[in-house]
């Protein structure tokens, strides 16, 4: 593409409208447009348009590195068959988002430690940034910190409300957040605020029995819960660690092999053998 007096000014003005996109692909599709004949408004659509689609995808990749977010915790890589409890369907059509969102409905999942808690809340929050929604993930100790120091600077107000450009905060590990006046009734300030307007996802290890040590007193608790629970989707992940589980399971396999080459059982009753074992340690009730 030759410059001439008009056209060298282009990159500067198209720098100046932010329009990257455009900078980048105009002396291509100039060319193309040129050599193919294309109409005016032709090659000014192509470019509109190329700018608008990496404009979203460059705005999804802000928001993905703003939410924190656990690395390739996706709803792919999830396995449901871990977690009887847990319908894939129901996740699959929480992460579609829209009313709950809009209605600031939250979502709970409780679990022992291993269970996939903090792997699920991850792969939500992504799946929901992937079709336009605003997600922070925190562990729930770092931000009740985060707005105690805001407390301090007498900006908890302000601090709430800027989380408020989240559609969904996701609270990691609500029960290892111990009870200290100050700091979880900042937290219950921060429920009370979202209440009805925006989502919080929760993940606990209890549900609520033990979230007495929690805040600071037993009126607090119950408003909390209350608040949680009244429009939310509990998710119930009652099953061993997912971690031990998986270690087991190779360490399982592994003496199968030693077990087979150590008894030089014939070709087809160490395949009976195996085809038992595998079962067993892809059930839930292992160690039992
Ligand atoms: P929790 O937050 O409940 O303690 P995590 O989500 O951290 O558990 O899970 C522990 C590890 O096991 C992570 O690496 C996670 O990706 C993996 N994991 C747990 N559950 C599943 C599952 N159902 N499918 C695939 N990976 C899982
Ligand atoms: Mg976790």
């Amino acid at each position: 593409m030759s410059m001439t007096v008009e056209t060298a000014t282009l990159p500067t003005l198209l720098t100046a409208l932010r329009l990257p996109t455009v900078a980048r692909l105009w002396p291509e599709f100039c060319t193309r447009a040129d050599k193919e004949g294309w109409p005016a408004e032709r090659l000014l659509a192509a470019l509109c348009e190329l700018e608008l689609s990496e404009r979203e995808q460059r705005r999804i990749q802000r928001h993905l590195a703003a939410a924190r977010l656990p690395q390739g915790k996706t709803l792919d890589a999830f396995d449901f068959l871990a977690v009887p409890t847990l319908s894939q369907a129901r996740v699959r059509a929480l992460v579609e988002g829209d009313s709950w969102l809009q209605a600031g409905h939250n979502l709970l999942a409780f679990g022992p430690p291993g269970s996939g808690k903090t792997h699920l809340a991850g792969a939500i929050g992504y799946e929901l940034i992937q079709r336009g929604y605003r997600v922070l993930m925190a562990r729930t100790s770092d931000l009740v910190q985060r707005l105690q120091v805001a407390r301090q600077d007498l900006a908890l107000t302000q601090e709430i409300a800027k989380l408020d450009k989240f559609d969904l905060l996701i609270l990691d590990d609500l029960s290892y957040v111990r009870k200290d006046q100050a700091e979880t009734s900042a937290l219950f300030e921060l429920i009370s605020a979202r209440y009805e307007r925006r989502s919080i996802m929760i993940t606990a290890n209890q549900p609520f029995s033990g979230w007495d040590a929690i805040f600071p007193d037993r009126a607090m608790t119950i408003a909390a819960i209350d608040r949680l629970v009244h429009h939310a989707t509990i998710f119930e992940m009652n099953v061993e660690s997912y971690r031990r589980r998986a270690a087991y399971a190779a360490a399982t396999s592994l003496s199968d092999i030693e077990d087979d080459r150590d008894k030089q059982q014939p070709e087809k009753e160490t395949a009976t053998a195996k085809d038992n074992s595998r079962p067993a340690t892809l059930s839930s009730d292992i160690e039992t």
